[in-house]
């Protein structure tokens, strides 16, 4: 099963202003600090061992007293390894979630682990807020994949086609289209526009997983999440037959052939209510490898089964360098005033509909993929 080594690499702007590898100095695990973060502790016991919480726990304490002193919140994405996800993070969940959290949040700094286009959706949502990145490289081979030029030519090919961007693009990207959406709104997104057709972009198996669900035409863009396209069929055939009566839950970056092979498919917050809610015997999360860490903590009489495929980006953010970030208000995520103004528009419109219902089937399975049309 190749489920194991994903290689990241970032190219363009982000890569020529990588952060520092250097960390704040080691901190020593004091009783006093075993004390102050025992709570913590107990919490990530099933997934954390003792002997690396004596490196982690320090650390926690300090982003926790720093990040109250300098009036800040986290913002943490359900790709964020347990330690900051739920020990510094303030707010948690899918894209969506954060966006509304950054949208609402009642504190002047904003640190965002995560990658960089949820720190620009943060910014773009909260331009007189200060929002950091802790690690400039933190990027995304969805966002990358296309540029707010090719957006203004799909636009001249198909005109008056509405247009629709995953929130897994740059603000500039944004700023081009009418309305965005994640994957646990697509569905909903697509056919608030009431057009006959619409561009979905960038994401090629968001698209025709969307287009299962609706009878609108899908015009969409060659992008994949190098995370989410590495899973197969056969992948998910070894793990029924490695765990028989597994219950597979598959995020829609996922291939069609992937979902159809699943028993459910819905975003990070899908699968968690999905989790939450059934209780399923063992279970097998199709998605990045931090998410089923995060979602065991809160099911602790599930049984989780790990394939780990690993965002190479999601993991450049650490509580190193979240401490570092806090420590120096460094790197703050700056927008072109113009750029962000029209991006607002698109994320607001996303953020006006209602919240999509907590669980259920918002994308199918066990059926053929729909027919898209592809531009690249
Ligand atoms: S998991 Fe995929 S979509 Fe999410 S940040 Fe990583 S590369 Fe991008």
């Amino acid at each position: 099963m190749a489920l194991n080594q994903i290689n990241g690499g970032m190219s363009g702007q982000m890569a020529q202003e990588q952060a520092p590898e250097t960390g704040p100095a080691p901190l020593d695990y004091t009783p006093e600090i075993a004390r102050a973060t025992a709570a913590l502790y107990e919490k990530v016991a099933g997934v954390i061992p003792k002997f690396e919480w004596a490196a982690y726990a320090p650390t926690i304490h300090a982003i926790n007293t720093l990040k109250k002193e300098r009036g800040a919140v986290i913002l943490g994405h359900s790709y964020m390894t347990p330690e900051i996800y739920h020990c510094v993070a303030d707010y948690t969940g899918d894209s969506l979630m954060l966006a509304r959290k950054a949208a609402e949040a009642d504190a002047d700094i904003i640190v965002q682990a995560g990658v960089h286009f949820m720190a620009e959706t943060s910014k773009i949502l909260c331009p007189d807020k200060t929002v950091l990145i802790p690690d400039t490289r933190a990027g995304c081979s969805l966002a990358e994949s296309i540029t707010g030029a090719d957006v203004v030519k799909l636009k001249e090919k198909y005109p008056g086609v509405p247009v629709v961007t995953y929130v897994n693009t740059s603000a500039e990207v944004k700023a081009e289209c009418d309305i965005c959406c994640t994957s646990s709104n697509a569905v909903q997104v697509v056919e608030s526009l009431n057009a006959p057709r619409v561009i979905l972009l960038p994401d090629e198996f968001l698209a025709k997983n969307v287009a299962t669900m609706t009878d609108v035409e899908i015009i969409t863009w060659a992008g994949r999440c190098e995370v989410h396209e590495k899973f197969t069929v056969e992948d998910i055939e070894e793990l029924r037959g490695a765990n028989p009566g597994i219950e597979v839950l598959t995020h829609p970056e996922c291939p069609p052939d992937v979902m159809a092979a699943s028993d459910f498919a819905g975003s990070t917050s899908d699968m968690s209510n999905y989790v939450k809610q059934r209780q399923p015997k063992n279970v097998v999360l199709i998605t990045e490898c931090s998410m089923s860490d995060n979602v065991a903590v809160e099911n602790p009489d599930v049984d989780f089964i790990r394939p780990c495929n690993l965002c190479p980006h999601m993991k450049r953010i650490t509580l190193d360098n979240i401490l570092h970030a806090l420590q120096t208000m460094t790197h703050e995520v700056v927008i072109d005033p113009e750029i962000a103004a029209r991006a607002r528009i698109a994320v607001q419109r996303m953020i006006d509909l209602p919240a999509p219902a907590a669980a259920g089937p918002k994308f199918r399975t066990k059926q053929p993929a729909a027919h898209v049309t592809l531009v690249a």
